[in-house]
Protein backbone atom coordinates (compact mmCIF):
# COMPACT_ATOMS: atom_id res chain seq x y z
CA UNK A 1 0.00 0.00 0.00
CA UNK A 2 1.08 3.33 -0.79
CA UNK A 3 1.82 5.18 2.13
CA UNK A 4 3.82 8.29 1.21
CA UNK A 5 1.54 10.88 1.09
CA UNK A 6 2.50 13.38 4.05
CA UNK A 7 5.87 15.23 4.81
CA UNK A 8 8.29 13.37 2.22
CA UNK A 9 12.04 13.30 3.74
CA UNK A 10 14.69 13.48 1.39
CA UNK A 11 17.81 11.65 2.75
CA UNK A 12 20.51 11.83 -0.27
CA UNK A 13 23.74 13.58 0.64
CA UNK A 14 22.85 16.87 -0.76
CA UNK A 15 21.20 18.87 -1.28
CA UNK A 16 20.13 18.43 2.45
CA UNK A 17 17.01 19.19 4.35
CA UNK A 18 16.77 22.69 4.31
CA UNK A 19 15.56 24.28 7.63
CA UNK A 20 12.04 26.59 7.44
CA UNK A 21 13.87 29.06 9.21
CA UNK A 22 16.67 29.68 6.37
CA UNK A 23 13.42 28.97 3.90
CA UNK A 24 11.11 31.87 5.30
CA UNK A 25 14.03 34.29 5.43
CA UNK A 26 14.87 33.65 1.86
CA UNK A 27 11.27 34.63 0.54
CA UNK A 28 11.52 37.99 -0.06
CA UNK A 29 11.64 40.67 -2.32
CA UNK A 30 14.70 41.44 -4.42
CA UNK A 31 16.95 43.76 -1.91
CA UNK A 32 19.19 46.86 -3.08
CA UNK A 33 22.49 45.59 -4.38
CA UNK A 34 24.70 48.57 -4.02
CA UNK A 35 23.98 49.86 -0.45
CA UNK A 36 21.67 49.15 2.68
CA UNK A 37 21.39 46.11 4.85
CA UNK A 38 22.23 43.30 1.98
CA UNK A 39 25.76 44.71 2.22
CA UNK A 40 26.50 45.12 6.12
CA UNK A 41 24.89 41.34 5.98
CA UNK A 42 27.02 40.18 3.45
CA UNK A 43 30.40 41.53 5.11
CA UNK A 44 28.81 40.00 8.78
CA UNK A 45 28.87 36.79 6.97
CA UNK A 46 32.86 36.23 6.67
CA UNK A 47 33.65 36.09 9.93
CA UNK A 48 31.06 33.15 11.14
CA UNK A 49 31.70 31.25 7.60
CA UNK A 50 35.62 31.59 8.67
CA UNK A 51 34.66 30.68 11.90
CA UNK A 52 32.72 27.15 10.87
CA UNK A 53 35.92 26.62 8.97
CA UNK A 54 38.15 26.70 11.42
CA UNK A 55 40.58 29.59 9.63
CA UNK A 56 41.88 33.35 10.20
CA UNK A 57 42.42 34.03 7.13
CA UNK A 58 40.30 34.59 3.76
CA UNK A 59 37.31 32.93 2.16
CA UNK A 60 35.76 34.10 -1.16
CA UNK A 61 32.28 33.28 -1.72
CA UNK A 62 31.25 32.15 -5.79
CA UNK A 63 27.57 31.99 -7.23
CA UNK A 64 28.84 28.28 -7.70
CA UNK A 65 27.93 24.99 -7.16
CA UNK A 66 31.00 22.42 -5.78
CA UNK A 67 32.26 21.96 -9.04
CA UNK A 68 32.90 24.98 -9.73
CA UNK A 69 34.32 25.58 -6.70
CA UNK A 70 37.05 22.42 -7.72
CA UNK A 71 37.43 25.06 -10.77
CA UNK A 72 37.63 28.04 -8.63
CA UNK A 73 40.72 27.09 -6.17
CA UNK A 74 42.79 25.35 -8.70
CA UNK A 75 42.10 28.97 -10.74
CA UNK A 76 44.32 30.78 -8.05
CA UNK A 77 47.32 28.49 -7.54
CA UNK A 78 47.90 26.36 -10.70
CA UNK A 79 48.85 27.59 -14.24
CA UNK A 80 48.60 24.89 -17.36
CA UNK A 81 51.63 22.81 -17.61
CA UNK A 82 51.59 22.76 -14.01
CA UNK A 83 51.28 19.37 -11.96
CA UNK A 84 48.91 18.28 -9.04
CA UNK A 85 48.67 15.38 -6.71
CA UNK A 86 45.54 14.06 -6.10
CA UNK A 87 44.77 10.91 -3.78
CA UNK A 88 41.83 9.51 -4.38
CA UNK A 89 39.11 7.65 -2.07
CA UNK A 90 35.87 7.70 -4.65
CA UNK A 91 34.38 9.26 -7.36
CA UNK A 92 34.68 12.99 -6.03
CA UNK A 93 38.58 13.38 -6.02
CA UNK A 94 38.70 11.85 -9.80
CA UNK A 95 36.07 14.87 -10.33
CA UNK A 96 38.72 17.27 -9.20
CA UNK A 97 41.99 15.67 -11.17
CA UNK A 98 39.18 15.99 -13.74
CA UNK A 99 38.88 19.37 -13.54
CA UNK A 100 42.73 19.96 -13.31
CA UNK A 101 42.89 18.11 -16.56
CA UNK A 102 40.47 20.53 -17.96
CA UNK A 103 42.72 23.84 -17.15
CA UNK A 104 45.95 22.33 -19.09
CA UNK A 105 47.06 21.11 -15.74
CA UNK A 106 49.00 17.36 -15.02
CA UNK A 107 47.56 15.34 -12.50
CA UNK A 108 48.66 12.08 -10.46
CA UNK A 109 46.24 10.06 -9.24
CA UNK A 110 46.87 8.01 -6.35
CA UNK A 111 43.87 5.15 -6.31
CA UNK A 112 42.39 4.38 -3.25
CA UNK A 113 39.99 2.25 -4.14
CA UNK A 114 36.26 2.39 -3.29
CA UNK A 115 36.63 0.95 0.46
CA UNK A 116 39.36 3.14 2.03
CA UNK A 117 40.17 6.13 2.88
CA UNK A 118 43.89 8.12 1.68
CA UNK A 119 46.95 6.57 2.58
CA UNK A 120 48.87 9.44 4.08
CA UNK A 121 52.17 6.67 3.89
CA UNK A 122 51.51 6.54 0.07
CA UNK A 123 51.08 10.07 -0.63
CA UNK A 124 54.47 11.02 1.20
CA UNK A 125 56.28 8.29 -0.81
CA UNK A 126 54.65 10.39 -4.10
CA UNK A 127 56.14 13.37 -2.41
CA UNK A 128 59.55 11.90 -1.44
CA UNK A 129 60.08 11.03 -5.31
CA UNK A 130 59.07 14.39 -6.68
CA UNK A 131 62.79 15.56 -5.83
CA UNK A 132 62.31 18.69 -8.44
CA UNK A 133 59.43 19.61 -6.60
CA UNK A 134 57.01 19.71 -9.57
CA UNK A 135 53.83 18.64 -7.57
CA UNK A 136 52.56 22.25 -6.98
CA UNK A 137 49.71 20.92 -4.72
CA UNK A 138 48.05 17.68 -3.10
CA UNK A 139 43.71 17.37 -3.55
CA UNK A 140 42.22 15.76 -1.15
CA UNK A 141 38.63 14.88 -0.44
CA UNK A 142 37.96 15.08 3.20
CA UNK A 143 34.52 12.93 2.99
CA UNK A 144 34.44 11.05 -0.87
CA UNK A 145 30.67 11.17 -0.71
CA UNK A 146 30.96 8.52 -3.36
CA UNK A 147 32.11 5.67 -0.88
CA UNK A 148 31.78 7.93 2.63
CA UNK A 149 35.23 7.16 3.70
CA UNK A 150 36.46 9.90 5.40
CA UNK A 151 40.01 10.39 5.04
CA UNK A 152 42.69 11.83 8.19
CA UNK A 153 43.81 15.42 7.04
CA UNK A 154 46.15 15.95 9.68
CA UNK A 155 47.79 12.76 9.01
CA UNK A 156 48.51 13.87 5.34
CA UNK A 157 49.23 17.62 6.78
CA UNK A 158 52.17 15.57 8.10
CA UNK A 159 52.88 13.15 5.27
CA UNK A 160 53.72 16.72 3.16
CA UNK A 161 56.17 17.80 6.05
CA UNK A 162 57.93 14.76 7.22
CA UNK A 163 59.07 14.83 3.42
CA UNK A 164 59.56 18.54 3.44
CA UNK A 165 57.86 18.68 0.25
CA UNK A 166 56.44 22.94 -0.80
CA UNK A 167 53.01 21.73 -2.39
CA UNK A 168 49.95 23.56 -1.12
CA UNK A 169 47.17 21.39 0.65
CA UNK A 170 43.98 21.97 -0.74
CA UNK A 171 41.29 19.64 0.72
CA UNK A 172 37.78 19.36 -0.31
CA UNK A 173 34.98 19.96 2.25
CA UNK A 174 32.24 20.14 0.57
CA UNK A 175 30.58 16.56 2.31
CA UNK A 176 31.85 17.42 5.68
CA UNK A 177 32.21 21.30 7.25
CA UNK A 178 29.51 21.56 9.44
CA UNK A 179 28.94 18.03 10.07
CA UNK A 180 32.67 16.21 10.42
CA UNK A 181 35.28 18.15 12.89
CA UNK A 182 37.24 19.72 10.67
CA UNK A 183 39.57 22.73 11.52
CA UNK A 184 41.37 24.11 8.50
CA UNK A 185 44.48 25.91 10.11
CA UNK A 186 45.00 23.80 13.51
CA UNK A 187 45.41 21.06 10.87
CA UNK A 188 47.75 22.95 8.54
CA UNK A 189 45.25 23.03 5.20
CA UNK A 190 46.12 25.60 2.98
CA UNK A 191 42.69 25.53 0.84
CA UNK A 192 39.43 24.09 1.09
CA UNK A 193 36.90 24.91 -0.43
CA UNK A 194 32.94 23.83 0.56
CA UNK A 195 29.16 24.65 -0.66
CA UNK A 196 26.07 25.71 0.65
CA UNK A 197 23.59 22.82 -0.02
CA UNK A 198 24.74 19.81 2.62
CA UNK A 199 26.13 20.84 6.40
CA UNK A 200 25.27 24.22 5.97
CA UNK A 201 21.53 23.58 4.86
CA UNK A 202 21.12 26.27 1.94
CA UNK A 203 19.88 25.46 -1.09
CA UNK A 204 22.91 24.84 -3.99
CA UNK A 205 23.99 28.01 -5.10
CA UNK A 206 27.30 29.48 -2.94
CA UNK A 207 30.64 28.18 -3.24
CA UNK A 208 33.07 28.88 -0.88
CA UNK A 209 37.02 29.23 -1.23
CA UNK A 210 39.05 29.40 2.32
CA UNK A 211 42.64 30.13 1.73
CA UNK A 212 45.46 31.39 3.54
CA UNK A 213 48.62 33.48 2.95
CA UNK A 214 51.15 30.53 1.13
CA UNK A 215 48.24 29.99 -0.74
CA UNK A 216 47.99 33.50 -1.55
CA UNK A 217 51.11 34.27 -1.85
CA UNK A 218 51.08 31.33 -4.91
CA UNK A 219 48.31 33.30 -6.72
CA UNK A 220 50.09 36.22 -6.86
CA UNK A 221 52.86 34.87 -7.95
CA UNK A 222 51.24 33.12 -11.19
CA UNK A 223 51.16 35.54 -14.31
CA UNK A 224 47.54 35.78 -15.32
CA UNK A 225 44.45 34.19 -12.95
CA UNK A 226 40.53 34.19 -14.46
CA UNK A 227 38.80 37.43 -14.17
CA UNK A 228 35.89 35.42 -12.23
CA UNK A 229 37.40 33.26 -10.59
CA UNK A 230 40.08 35.57 -8.81
CA UNK A 231 39.71 35.22 -5.70
CA UNK A 232 41.26 38.84 -4.78
CA UNK A 233 39.36 41.01 -5.66
CA UNK A 234 35.94 38.73 -3.99
CA UNK A 235 38.00 38.88 -0.41
CA UNK A 236 40.29 42.75 -0.95
CA UNK A 237 36.63 44.08 -2.41
CA UNK A 238 36.45 48.18 -2.63
CA UNK A 239 32.88 47.93 -3.65
CA UNK A 240 30.65 45.45 -2.81
CA UNK A 241 29.99 44.43 -6.25
CA UNK A 242 34.11 42.55 -6.46
CA UNK A 243 32.60 40.58 -3.81
CA UNK A 244 30.86 38.27 -6.38
CA UNK A 245 32.31 39.59 -9.65
CA UNK A 246 28.69 41.05 -10.08
CA UNK A 247 25.11 40.79 -9.15
CA UNK A 248 25.33 39.45 -5.45
CA UNK A 249 23.42 35.55 -4.34
CA UNK A 250 20.97 38.21 -2.82
CA UNK A 251 18.99 35.28 -1.54
CA UNK A 252 21.21 32.76 -0.22
CA UNK A 253 22.64 35.67 1.86
CA UNK A 254 19.64 35.96 3.57
CA UNK A 255 19.35 31.96 3.55
CA UNK A 256 23.44 31.64 4.63
CA UNK A 257 23.11 34.03 7.53
CA UNK A 258 20.39 32.42 9.24
CA UNK A 259 22.14 28.99 8.84
CA UNK A 260 25.39 30.13 10.37
CA UNK A 261 22.73 31.55 13.22
CA UNK A 262 21.51 28.30 14.20
CA UNK A 263 25.12 26.69 14.02
CA UNK A 264 26.62 29.27 16.20
CA UNK A 265 23.46 28.94 18.44
CA UNK A 266 24.17 25.06 18.51
CA UNK A 267 27.80 25.35 18.97
CA UNK A 268 30.22 23.68 16.48
CA UNK A 269 31.18 21.02 18.99
CA UNK A 270 27.67 19.76 19.39
CA UNK A 271 27.17 20.05 15.77
CA UNK A 272 29.70 17.55 15.05
CA UNK A 273 28.86 15.44 18.33
CA UNK A 274 25.44 15.41 16.79
CA UNK A 275 26.29 14.33 13.91
CA UNK A 276 29.11 11.68 15.07
CA UNK A 277 25.78 10.25 17.05
CA UNK A 278 23.51 9.99 14.45
CA UNK A 279 26.12 8.20 12.82
CA UNK A 280 27.11 5.90 15.24
CA UNK A 281 22.93 4.96 15.60
CA UNK A 282 23.04 4.39 11.73
CA UNK A 283 25.91 1.62 12.19
CA UNK A 284 24.74 0.23 14.87
CA UNK A 285 21.12 -0.92 13.22
CA UNK A 286 22.99 -1.28 9.64
CA UNK A 287 25.32 -4.09 11.88
CA UNK A 288 22.90 -5.87 13.56
CA UNK A 289 20.81 -6.24 9.61
CA UNK A 290 23.87 -7.28 8.79
CA UNK A 291 24.14 -9.94 10.51
CA UNK A 292 21.15 -12.38 9.17
CA UNK A 293 21.50 -10.95 5.39
CA UNK A 294 23.32 -9.49 2.23
CA UNK A 295 24.24 -5.29 4.15
CA UNK A 296 27.19 -3.91 4.77
CA UNK A 297 28.57 -0.27 5.26
CA UNK A 298 30.99 0.30 2.71
CA UNK A 299 33.76 1.78 4.55
CA UNK A 300 34.47 -1.41 7.36
CA UNK A 301 36.81 1.22 10.20
CA UNK A 302 34.49 2.92 11.76
CA UNK A 303 37.44 5.60 12.48
CA UNK A 304 37.31 6.30 8.51
CA UNK A 305 33.62 6.50 8.29
CA UNK A 306 31.88 9.95 7.41
CA UNK A 307 29.56 11.27 10.03
CA UNK A 308 27.40 12.57 7.13
CA UNK A 309 27.01 10.20 4.40
CA UNK A 310 26.74 6.58 4.92
CA UNK A 311 27.56 4.48 1.37
CA UNK A 312 26.12 0.66 1.81
CA UNK A 313 26.13 -2.44 -0.17
CA UNK A 314 23.09 -5.12 -0.26
CA UNK A 315 23.39 -6.48 -3.70
CA UNK A 316 22.02 -5.46 -7.08
CA UNK A 317 19.15 -5.58 -7.70
CA UNK A 318 18.53 -4.54 -3.64
CA UNK A 319 19.55 -1.37 -3.53
CA UNK A 320 17.44 0.27 -6.81
CA UNK A 321 14.70 -1.76 -4.90
CA UNK A 322 14.45 -0.76 -1.51
CA UNK A 323 15.33 2.72 -2.97
CA UNK A 324 12.07 2.42 -4.73
CA UNK A 325 10.15 1.03 -2.08
CA UNK A 326 10.89 3.96 0.35
CA UNK A 327 10.57 6.56 -1.92
CA UNK A 328 7.09 5.29 -3.67
CA UNK A 329 5.38 3.94 -0.55
CA UNK A 330 7.31 5.71 2.33
CA UNK A 331 7.76 8.87 1.27
CA UNK A 332 11.86 8.66 1.76
CA UNK A 333 14.21 9.71 -0.94
CA UNK A 334 17.61 7.74 -0.27
CA UNK A 335 20.97 8.53 -2.28
CA UNK A 336 21.72 6.18 -5.50
CA UNK A 337 25.00 3.94 -5.70
CA UNK A 338 27.28 6.32 -7.07
CA UNK A 339 30.86 5.27 -8.64
CA UNK A 340 30.15 1.47 -7.54
CA UNK A 341 29.36 -0.04 -11.24
CA UNK A 342 31.03 -3.23 -11.71
CA UNK A 343 30.80 -5.50 -15.17
CA UNK A 344 27.95 -7.53 -12.95
CA UNK A 345 26.11 -4.15 -11.61
CA UNK A 346 26.84 -1.21 -14.59
CA UNK A 347 23.86 0.92 -13.04
CA UNK A 348 25.27 0.49 -9.11
CA UNK A 349 22.10 -1.23 -7.90
CA UNK A 350 23.82 -3.15 -5.20
CA UNK A 351 24.18 -0.15 -3.43
CA UNK A 352 22.91 3.30 -1.99
CA UNK A 353 23.87 6.21 0.25
CA UNK A 354 21.92 8.06 3.38
CA UNK A 355 22.97 11.41 3.81
CA UNK A 356 22.67 12.62 6.98
CA UNK A 357 24.02 15.78 6.68
CA UNK A 358 23.08 19.69 8.81
CA UNK A 359 19.53 19.35 9.87
CA UNK A 360 18.99 16.04 11.15
CA UNK A 361 17.47 14.83 14.61
CA UNK A 362 17.26 12.05 16.08
CA UNK A 363 13.61 11.18 15.29
CA UNK A 364 13.88 11.87 11.40
CA UNK A 365 17.28 9.04 11.46
CA UNK A 366 15.14 7.06 13.38
CA UNK A 367 11.98 6.92 11.02
CA UNK A 368 14.59 6.83 8.19
CA UNK A 369 15.65 3.35 9.98
CA UNK A 370 12.95 2.15 10.44
CA UNK A 371 11.29 2.58 6.91
CA UNK A 372 14.49 1.19 5.19
CA UNK A 373 13.87 -2.24 7.36
CA UNK A 374 9.83 -1.94 6.60
CA UNK A 375 11.44 -1.52 3.14
CA UNK A 376 13.45 -5.05 3.33
CA UNK A 377 10.67 -6.44 4.69
CA UNK A 378 8.29 -5.80 2.01
CA UNK A 379 11.08 -6.41 -0.69
CA UNK A 380 11.79 -9.95 0.57
CA UNK A 381 15.67 -8.74 1.22
CA UNK A 382 16.55 -11.32 4.27
CA UNK A 383 18.32 -9.42 7.46
CA UNK A 384 19.47 -10.31 10.95
CA UNK A 385 17.04 -8.96 13.28
CA UNK A 386 17.59 -6.30 16.41
CA UNK A 387 18.49 -2.97 14.14
CA UNK A 388 15.89 -0.71 15.48
CA UNK A 389 16.65 -1.71 19.05
CA UNK A 390 20.45 -1.45 18.44
CA UNK A 391 20.29 2.60 17.14
CA UNK A 392 17.74 3.28 19.66
CA UNK A 393 20.54 2.13 22.25
CA UNK A 394 22.89 4.38 20.48
CA UNK A 395 20.76 7.30 19.89
CA UNK A 396 19.54 6.72 24.18
CA UNK A 397 23.27 6.83 24.88
CA UNK A 398 22.13 3.43 26.55
C1 LIG B 1 28.60 17.26 -3.48
C2 LIG B 1 30.07 17.20 -3.59
C3 LIG B 1 30.77 17.80 -4.65
C4 LIG B 1 30.09 18.42 -5.82
O1 LIG B 1 29.24 19.43 -5.48
P1 LIG B 1 28.19 19.96 -6.57
O2 LIG B 1 27.53 21.08 -5.87
O3 LIG B 1 27.29 18.81 -6.87
O4 LIG B 1 28.94 20.39 -7.76
C5 LIG B 1 32.14 17.75 -4.62
N1 LIG B 1 32.82 17.15 -3.62
C6 LIG B 1 32.17 16.54 -2.61
C7 LIG B 1 32.97 15.88 -1.53
C8 LIG B 1 30.79 16.55 -2.57
O5 LIG B 1 30.15 15.94 -1.55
Amino acid sequence: MDLSQGRPYLAIPGPSVMPEAVLRAMHRSAPNIYEGELVEMTYGLLPDLKWVAGTAHDVAIYIANGHATWEASLANVVAPGDKVLVPASGRFGYGWSDTALGLGVQTEVIDFGRQSPIDPARVAEALAADRDHAIKAVLAVHVDTSTSARSDIVALRRALDDVGHPALLMVDCIASLGCDRFEMDAWGVDVMIAASQKGLMVPPGLGFVFFNERAAAVRDRLTRVSRYWDWKPRTNPEYYYQLFCGTAPTHHLYGLRVALDMIRDEGLSHVWARHERLARAIWAAVDAWGQGGPLRLNIADPAHRSHAVTSLSIGAPHGTALRRWCQDDAGLTLGIGLGMETESDPGSDGFFRFGHMGHVNAQMILGLLATVQTGMVAQGIPHGPGGIEAAAKVIAGA
